[in-house]
């Protein structure tokens, strides 16, 4: 998608700190981090929200979810916990409309 901010970095378009990569997922440093830890893990494939998912997109945003947990370990946060977070729609906070899971942690509340 040529209008997506997250469409742009997936593409290497527009720069962004990369943590972790594979085959069906990217996950980057959110610019305005929240929380100690802040990292963005998004489906290479737009998806615009949880909200206009189709079963068939089940597969790309569960993947996502493996990525957060390859992300804990690799980070040093499989014991202590995160927070992942997905902001749906206008009242649930979403401002990028590219599925995407937020990874908080390096703090108690991890960014609440
Ligand atoms: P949302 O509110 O849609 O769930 O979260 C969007 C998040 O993306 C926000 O935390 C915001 O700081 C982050 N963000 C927005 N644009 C960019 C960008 O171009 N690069 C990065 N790395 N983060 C972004
Ligand atoms: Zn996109």
């Amino acid at each position: 998608m040529k209008d997506c901010a997250f469409c742009r970095i997936v593409a290497r378009e527009s720069p962004a700190d990369i943590e972790y990569e594979d085959d069906a997922v990217l996950a980057f440093r959110d610019i305005y981090p929240k929380a100690p830890v802040h990292v963005l893990i998004v489906p290479k494939r737009h998806i615009p929200s949880v909200m206009a998912m189709e079963p068939g997109d089940a597969e790309a945003v569960g993947r996502c979810v493996l990525a957060a947990r390859a992300l804990g370990e690799a980070k040093g946060f499989a014991a202590r916990g995160y927070r992942l977070r997905v902001n749906c729609g206008p009242e649930g906070g979403q401002v990028v409309y590219h599925v995407h899971v937020h990874f908080l942690a390096g703090g108690r509340a991890s960014g609440a």
